[in-house]
């Protein structure tokens, strides 16, 4: 079903537009992606001067003075840095949503991906490693949302993806309602491991997910890396989640 929609999808958007899938106005061209151009414009596109936690990148509040910009929820994160190109919310969590359906990136997002990599200062990559999929999740839907934004990443800064080298090694149980944060934070622990050290042996990583949110899944992945060698880890996702804003 979903090859036969993918084959008649263009011929269908010219026939019925498309609905944006943040404000639900109806548009002959969505440009390749699922939201309008007003719904791009309102986007929060982080850029130098945006205040995030100078390690982690979560949204500060502009109040808090430039010399003490780090949150302070992080310090004990495995991760060195964590750079996002915006906030989870309107036109990019809807195209998030959308990747994780679709191997495809949104051309605005593409345009984010590349400006955001420009803009971070000493950005040092020797390996760009996408956040493995569970086994499941990567069976039902076929590929993985982090190595599609990986190639973008690697073909932007010429520098090879890795994307056996770092795996999941149980399937993480979805997190239930009833789980704290403690308990999710155990449940992804242990959840992935190195299949060999080698390539990434006193290397500079970069590793690929498409949002941060608790930066547990980070932590894990920076830990098992750098126990394995790995000199430093930087987190680099499309967009941070809000709800930690100060
Ligand atoms: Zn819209
Ligand atoms: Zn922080």
């Amino acid at each position: 079903m979903s090859l036969i929609r993918t084959a008649f999808e263009p011929i269908l958007s010219t026939i019925f537009p498309e609905q944006c899938r943040v404000c639900f106005a109806r548009e002959s061209d969505l440009a390749g992606g699922v939201v309008c151009e007003d719904c791009w414009r309102k986007v929060e596109v982080f850029t130098n001067e945006t205040t995030l936690c100078v390690r982690c990148g979560a949204i500060l509040a502009n109040s808090q003075h430039s010399a003490e910009r780090t949150c302070r929820n992080c310090e004990k994160m495995a991760f060195d840095r964590a750079v996002a190109c915006g906030a989870y919310e309107g036109a990019i969590s809807a195209s998030i949503l959308a990747l994780k359906r679709r191997p495809l990136l949104a051309s605005r997002l593409e345009w984010m991906i590349r400006s955001s990599l420009d803009r971070t200062i000493d950005l040092s990559v020797d390996i760009i490693i996408p956040v493995p999929l569970a086994q499941k999740r990567a069976r039902e839907r076929g590929f993985n949302q982090a190595e599609v934004i990986a190639r973008v990443v690697s073909r932007h800064l010429n520098i090879p993806t890795n994307s056996t080298v770092l795996q999941r090694v149980v399937n993480t149980p979805q997190h239930r309602a009833g789980m704290d944060r403690r308990a999710r934070e155990l449940s992804v622990e242990k959840a992935f491991k190195v299949s060999s050290a080698g390539p990434i042996e006193g290397k500079s990583v970069l590793l690929i997910d498409d949002v941060l949110t608790s930066g547990a899944t980070a932590d894990a992945c920076s830990a098992v890396l750098k126990k394995n060698g790995a000199s430093s880890v930087t987190v680099f996702t499309i967009a941070r989640a809000v709800h930690y804003r100060h």
